[in-house]
This record gives structure tokens, C-alpha cells and sequence, in this order.
């Protein structure tokens, strides 16, 4: 027999591998944990409201973990290299993440997103380098990025199908550990709630998951918006819903169920209407003294309605919900009056009944 004397590989793929997760290992060590903020709301007798506030990572919002996550398990399983293009198909948040590990590890990034997508946001991704391309409506994004993929020899991340088990469930410093570990020394440090939206769905699968394994009570609510499938799926069981109409409220509501949305890790579902989304987002920034994004208003809008269910039923406790992003990504949309008359999201209806509630704790005018 005639063994065949192939020369050994050289390692220089590995090195770049090697070097590329130390790069990634010190974006980690540079940072510290984000804040769990407790604001005290006068009204929520016995409710106490905690927000983790992801907006102070350094790309501005939770996805700083998730695009972390994503480049880490490519690089991981060997499908990116040295000057691998990186391609995501993005409503803005993640690609703006993406874009700044692309820049780290000094490969291409091209972004797939909407055109209706912030200016903020495009701005965003293109200083860290990246480039933007542009689909018509957000369930274009998806062929779109494959396109864009193939086309350039580059890896689809694709937050939408790997969000969900890109992050390690167990803990390894995930959301959930960190703010299981920030509440320990809280009155009520388990939470009776934690409630989140759904963009992915990775961060409720994260949540879902990491209480069932820690063997907690705690229980989640995801809060869905007008125009997405999330919703319709969750109360008929049925993956092959669909959305026509785009969602208002950036990085949250889909299209489509995106395979990293897992209901059965979920114990309950709220559609918080978009005005309310809005209304709750200027009231809670106006409260914390910091603009926050919509999709932080349709996660406070829907812990209210469960602090609202709270206080009649006569229970206390604590309920623990995010900061997605910071509103200074919103100055031209949601912040802004005009935009919003020009798209009849009428929020003042829902201001006033909001306030009362957090001031005097009386709900009756918000779910009468
Ligand atoms: C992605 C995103 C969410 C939802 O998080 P998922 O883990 O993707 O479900 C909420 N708000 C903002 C601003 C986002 O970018």
C-alpha cells in the first residue's frame, strides 16, 4: 500500500481565525455590562419596573450581543475567513453592528435592507464602512441578501434563521444571565414578568429558554406590533403566517415568521397598537431622562398592561423589560410630530391615560 505524502496544511487560515476571535474577545473585555435601570413610577403600587437598557452598548443597541454572536459562530464553523464579505439582510439595527465587527476584523460588509430604513441608521453602517443596498419592501431582504451572497463569494449571516441558537441558551454572559445576576439584590430580585419584542425572536428565545434551564417561575410576555406574523402564529400554531403591510415600528414586527421565533418558550402574547407603542416610548423618555426607540415603547406599553393585570389581581413584584436602542436614532420619525400626522399615527389619545396610570396607578382608562 502506498501511502499517499500529502504536505501538511500551513496555518495561515487559522491564524487569521486565531486573531479574529482575540479581536472579538477584547470588543467583549472593553465593555462593560449595560445598566438595569429602576425608574420609580409613583402610581405601580407594589410593581416594580426594571429596564436593562441596551442602547449603551457601542453600536447602540442589543444587537451589539446578537452581531457578535453571528460573526463569532461563522468564524467558528469556518465559514468566515480572511476577507470573507459579510452580508446581512437587516432593518437597520444589526447591520449597523455587523458593520462595525466587519470593520474590526477588516472584512466587507454589505447590508440588505428596506429603503424606508432610518437615515440615522444608514449612516450609521456606512461609517463603519459598510455598504447599503437597497429592496423595496421588507420581505424582499431575505432573496435579496442570498443574491448579494453568492454573487460576491461572501456568508449570509442571517440573524433571522440563526439568531435563536447563534447565543449561547445556558448563559456564558447572555441578557438573561445578566439580568437574573443585576436583580439579585432587588426586593423581588425574580421577576414575576419579563417582556420583550420580537425582531428575530432571538432575545425572547434567549429568555424563554435560559428560565425554563434556571428552573425559575418567572414568566414572558412578548409584545408584538399592528402589521407582523409573530402574533397570528402564536395563537393558531400556524409558522405559515404572513404580514402585507410593513411594520411601523423599526427592528420589531416581521413579514413573516422568522424561523428564530420560538413560541413555545413564551407564556403569553400582547399586539400593542402603534400609536401606544409611540405614546409609551415619549412618555418613558420624558421619565428616564433619556430619548429611547419605539420598540422600547411597545415594550413598556405592554409592561404596564401586565402591571395593570398585576395591581387588579392584587399581586407585587417585580417585571423586567429592555431598552432596544436609543430614540437618537428617531429625531426625524418618531420624535417628530410631522412625520407622524403625515402617517395618522395619532398618539395623544394614549399620553394622558399612560401618565395617569404611572402618576395615580389608575388603569381604568387605559384598558377600561
Ligand atoms: C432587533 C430589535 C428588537 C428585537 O430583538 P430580537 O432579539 O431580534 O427579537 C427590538 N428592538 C430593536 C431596536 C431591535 O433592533
Amino acid at each position: 500500500m502506498n501511502l499517499e505524502k500529502l504536505p501538511l496544511p500551513d496555518c495561515a487560515e487559522r491564524d487569521w481565525a486565531r486573531r479574529a476571535i482575540t479581536i472579538l474577545e477584547g470588543d467583549g473585555r472593553r465593555s462593560a455590562d449595560t445598566h438595569l435601570l429602576a425608574p420609580v413610577f409613583e402610581g405601580l403600587e407594589g410593581i416594580s419596573i426594571y429596564l436593562k437598557d441596551e442602547s449603551t452598548h457601542p453600536t447602540g443597541s442589543l444587537k451589539h450581543r446578537l452581531a457578535r454572536s453571528l460573526v463569532l459562530y461563522g468564524i467558528c464553523n469556518g465559514h468566515i475567513r480572511q476577507g470573507t464579505t459579510l452580508v446581512e439582510a437587516s432593518s437597520g439595527s444589526t447591520a449597523v453592528s455587523e458593520a462595525y465587527f466587519a470593520r474590526l476584523l477588516r472584512l466587507p460588509f454589505i447590508a440588505v435592507m428596506p429603503r424606508s430604513t432610518s437615515r440615522q441608521k444608514i449612516g450609521e453602517i456606512e461609517r463603519f464602512g459598510g455598504r447599503c443596498h437597497f429592496v423595496d419592501s421588507p420581505g424582499e431582504v431575505y432573496a435579496a441578501a442570498e443574491r448579494v451572497a453568492t454573487e460576491t463569494g461572501g456568508h449570509y449571516l442571517d440573524q433571522f434563521t440563526f439568531a435563536e441558537r447563534a447565543t449561547d441558551w445556558r448563559g456564558n454572559n447572555n441578557i438573561a444571565e445578566s439580568i437574573f445576576e443585576q436583580m439579585q439584590a432587588e426586593e423581588n430580585p425574580v421577576p414575576e414578568w419579563v417582556v420583550m419584542s420580537a425582531g428575530t425572536g432571538g432575545t425572547s428565545a434567549t429568555l424563554g429558554r435560559y428560565i425554563r434551564y434556571r428552573n425559575l417561575p418567572t414568566q414572558l410576555c412578548v409584545a408584538d406590533v399592528e402589521c407582523s406574523a409573530f402574533y397570528d402564529c402564536y395563537r393558531t400554531g400556524d409558522r405559515d403566517t404572513t404580514c402585507a403591510e410593513p411594520s411601523r415600528i423599526e427592528g420589531i414586527g416581521r413579514p413573516r415568521v422568522e424561523p428564530s421565533f420560538v413560541p413555545s418558550v413564551i407564556d403569553h402574547m400582547i399586539r400593542v397598537p402603534d400609536a401606544a407603542s409611540i405614546a409609551a416610548m415619549r412618555v418613558l423618555s420624558d421619565r428616564i431622562f433619556r430619548r429611547v426607540g419605539g420598540s422600547t415603547g411597545t415594550n413598556f406599553f405592554a409592561t404596564l398592561s401586565i402591571a395593570a393585570r398585576m395591581m387588579a389581581a392584587g399581586q407585587e413584584g417585580s417585571i423586567v423589560t429592555l431598552v432596544c436602542d436609543s430614540g437618537a436614532r428617531y429625531t426625524d420619525t418618531y420624535y417628530d410630530d410631522g412625520w407622524l400626522n403625515a402617517r395618522g399615527l395619532d398618539i395623544a389619545p394614549w399620553i394622558e391615560p399612560i401618565e395617569t396610570f404611572l402618576a395615580r396607578g389608575d388603569a381604568s382608562v387605559l384598558w377600561p
